[in-house]
């Protein structure tokens, strides 16, 4: 691993939990200070000890508290994210609008804040933590996939404004990841259904992808990292599977 990120300092939404606490870890082992924000306090706090980061317990749904988080910041990774399962007609439509403003207004928000100093130094980089939802949609995750595909077109905007101000700003699309969220997801379709965990995985997690094994936080913290690193300044506006194959079937 290099240390590409020496100097620089990160902030990464939703950090104290699987691929936002991978994140922390391999942004911190290349180098940069991290600002873990999470709404969860002790997961926040444990990963901002364990790197020597420093951690916002802040519920990004309320842009009161999104306002005290630091704008001066290199890298912006913006992950923070939950999922709700129902079919359309009978989706909540206040489970909507929240989703709506974890997962499209508080980056938004974010981004917004934190490009100024960006652009001041000349150099910055943004990454949206979006899904093969970002460019597939499933059936009954409406507001999932409605918020993914508008993170898809937030970050092209950032992109393309942040181009002559050294600032880049890539979508990162991974398929389903080893993480507290998917766990929830297997046991409640098993449950639902009446089959084992391991038959949910097989049946409909893996279905689509060619690789057949959930992909590990630390695969998409890696490219994260890489997105952030010397090679990679001239790829913006970009979204990047690590879908095991998923999008290209
Ligand atoms: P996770 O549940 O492990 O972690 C999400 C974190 O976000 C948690 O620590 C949670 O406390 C925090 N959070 C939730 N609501 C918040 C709020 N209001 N304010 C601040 N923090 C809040 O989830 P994960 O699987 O690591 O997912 C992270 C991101 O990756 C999400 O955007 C998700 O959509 C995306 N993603 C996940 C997968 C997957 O398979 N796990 C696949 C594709 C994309």
């Amino acid at each position: 691993m290099t240390r590409d990120l020496q100097g620089r300092t990160a902030l990464v939404t939703g950090g104290g939990s699987g691929i936002g606490l991978a994140c922390v870890r391999a942004l911190a082992e290349a180098g940069a200070k991290v600002h873990v924000v999470d709404v969860a306090g002790p997961a926040a706090e444990a990963a901002a000890d364990e790197v020597g980061g420093q951690a916002h317990v802040v519920d990004l749904t309320d842009p009161a508290e999104l306002a005290t988080l630091p704008s001066d910041v290199d890298v912006l990774v913006n992950n923070a994210g939950v999922q709700h399962v129902a079919p359309l007609p009978e989706f909540p439509p206040e489970r909507f609008a929240f989703i709506q403003s974890l997962m499209v207004t508080a980056p938004f928000l974010l981004i917004r804040r934190c490009l100024p100093a960006m652009y001041a130094r000349g150099w910055g980089r943004i990454v949206n933590m979006s899904s093969v939802h970002g460019l597939r949609a499933s059936p009954y995750k409406a507001a999932y996939v409605a918020a993914k595909h508008a993170l898809e077109g937030l970050s092209k905007v950032a992109a393309l404004e942040g181009a002559e101000h050294g600032v880049t700003s890539n979508c990162v699309n991974p398929g389903y990841v080893r993480t507290p969220l998917v766990d929830g997801q297997i046991q409640a379709q098993a449950d639902e259904h009446g089959v084992t965990p391991e038959d949910v995985l097989e049946q409909v997690l893996l279905r689509r992808a060619a690789i057949k094994r959930l992909i590990e936080p630390a695969d998409v913290a890696d490219l994260v990292v890489w997105l952030c690193g010397r090679h990679a300044g001239q790829l913006t506006g970009a979204s990047l599977p690590v879908d095991g194959g998923w999008t290209a079937g």
